[in-house]
């Protein structure tokens, strides 16, 4: 293709570096510095403290004006998560990267909008016709007046009326997580189709009309108590996804018929002899395998990642989604390429490190640990995934027998409990059999089961402890813990 996906990687940042913008480079998406966050979930995470005012304005941090960056994103906890959707969608990954440009309390909205208009339509060519923009409607309750200066400047760059749509609270309205920089956003999507219009389709998950770049005004912090508080000063920072931009530029319709993934699938493929990968989603995958593929190849960067910046699985926080992740592939894994389940993943690390080795070479420095990590978690699993395949089998009859269709909360937490099976890949199983699974019955199961055991088992420290259920309420992931028995087998750090 004309434009691969390193070459639009680097005309994002040429492009910006030639506007005076600063080359930042990642920062790793394990942010230790940070307790209120997971994993880093955007570009702006690193430079909080510049939005926030608190970084010293004698260091290099501190008198960055303009800055360009591509950063490795997690999602899949805490307040943006997209673990459920991966493998579904053709456009959310858990790991991906984000392509973004800040200012720093120097240009702004009129700034913003142009640059961004210029870089799709002039430099990657995109049909402006095939775009759409979208502006914050306001928000009465919350004192927040409608962002009509970015509806403006849309329109002085010469967007049509018809493609320039007001968004409220959630779309158009961006937090990093419950507490943090924030502001009105105002963003752009793409029409994969074409000669038609499609403004209807806009943020309504939509997998041929999708948000591509997101153009955030900082100008508040949400603070502990939930109030919004004005910062010092106006700060840009965009996010536009990088799969996401490839995908358009290579006329595909999705993230994962693009060079980004193919190589990672021809490699799966020649570890597992399955059938090559058709790009079929939902029931026209009726093999379940291109679903697989999308899980694998999505898994396998996460873990790479996680793992090289810090995160290993283990049974808490940030490790329990590394962990719970690892599982949700290997079981894809085993049960749609039918391999052993033990050093699957680290068979496909050369190719990863082949593609984006040059851009992250931290990856190639920390290959080994990220084998032996992969394979010693792996290992640990295999021991019981099929006995809990088995007992699962057994709780989805025992379900139906009765007429019912949702597992109950207490067989979900038995099999997380004795088979270290994550809720999510319960969850899977159970839409696969066609039950669903309560998410508030596992949650009271859980909570039993620990009240059980109180004075028995000695709690962790309090600080990052994940549930796994309650993807939007950060304050609980910090505090609750899970118990989970083959933590024994993983590794603790
Ligand atoms: P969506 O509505 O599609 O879930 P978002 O509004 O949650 O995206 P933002 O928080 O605005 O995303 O992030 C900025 C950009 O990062 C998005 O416009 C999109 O291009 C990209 N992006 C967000 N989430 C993902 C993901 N899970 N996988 C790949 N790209 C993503
Ligand atoms: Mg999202
Ligand atoms: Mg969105
Ligand atoms: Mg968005």
């Amino acid at each position: 293709p004309k434009w691969k996906a390193p070459v639009v990687r680097d005309t994002f940042i040429k492009f910006f570096v030639a506007k005076n913008h600063t080359f930042v480079p990642s920062s790793p998406v394990v942010p230790l510095s940070d307790p209120t966050l997971l994993f880093t979930n955007a570009g702006m995470n690193q430079f909080k403290p510049i939005f926030l005012g608190t970084v010293d304005p004698s260091t290099k941090e501190g008198k960055w004006k303009r800055v360009v960056n591509s950063q490795k994103c997690i999602r899949a906890g805490g307040k943006h998560n997209d673990l459920d959707d991966v493998g579904k969608d053709s456009y959310h990954h858990t790991f991906f990267e984000m392509l973004g440009n800040w200012s720093f309390g120097d240009y702004f909205k009129e700034e913003a909008i142009k640059f961004s208009w210029e870089l799709l339509t002039d430099v990657y060519k995109l049909p402006a016709d095939r775009l759409y923009v979208t502006y914050f409607e306001g928000n009465k309750a919350m004192g927040l007046e409608p962002d009509l200066e970015a509806k403006q400047l849309w329109k002085k760059v010469g967007v049509p009326d018809d493609h320039i749509l007001p968004g409220d609270m959630k779309d158009n309205f961006w937090e990093m997580g419950d507490q943090g920089p924030c502001g009105p956003c105002s963003e752009i999507h793409y029409d994969r189709v074409g000669g038609r219009n499609a403004a209807d389709l806009v943020n309504k998950d939509d997998p041929l009309v999708i948000e591509v770049w997101n153009n955030v005004f900082i100008q508040y912090n949400r603070e502990p108590d939930k109030s919004l508080r004005p910062l010092p000063n106006k700060h840009v920072d965009t996010g536009m996804g990088f799969e996401r931009l490839v995908s358009i530029l290579q006329d595909k319709k999705s993230n994962y018929d693009t060079d980004v993934f193919t190589p990672l699938f021809a490699r799966i493929q020649e570890i597992t002899g399955a059938r090559p990968y058709a790009g079929k989603f939902g029931e026209e995958d009726t093999d379940g395998v291109d679903t697989a593929y999308r899980v694998v190849a999505d898994h396998v960067r996460l873990l790479t990642f996680a793992i090289t910046d810090g995160g290993y699985p283990n049974n808490e926080g940030r490790g329990y989604v590394v962990r719970r992740v690892l599982r949700r592939g290997a079981r894809y894994a085993r049960k749609y390429f039918n391999v052993q389940i033990g050093d699957f993943f680290s068979k496909i690390i050369p190719t990863l490190l082949d593609h984006m080795g040059e851009m992250f070479p931290e990856i190639l420095s920390k290959k080994q640990d990220v084998i032996d990590s992969l394979n010693e978690e792996e290992l640990s699993f295999a021991k019981t995934l099929d006995r809990g395949e088995k007992q699962f089998e057994i709780y989805a009859a025992k379900t139906k027998q009765k007429g019912l269709t949702q597992l109950s909360g207490a067989d979900a937490w038995r099999l997380n409990d004795t088979f270290g099976f994550p809720i999510d890949l319960t969850r899977i199983m159970a839409e696969d059999a066609g039950l669903t699974i309560d998410d508030n019955e596992f949650e009271t199961a859980r909570q039993q089961s620990k009240e059980a055991s109180k004075g028995q088992k000695k709690e962790g420290s309090d600080l990052l402890k994940l549930t796994v259920h309650s993807q939007n309420v950060l304050e609980e992931e910090l505090k609750v813990t899970t118990t989970d028995d083959s933590a024994k087998h993983g590794r603790e750090n």
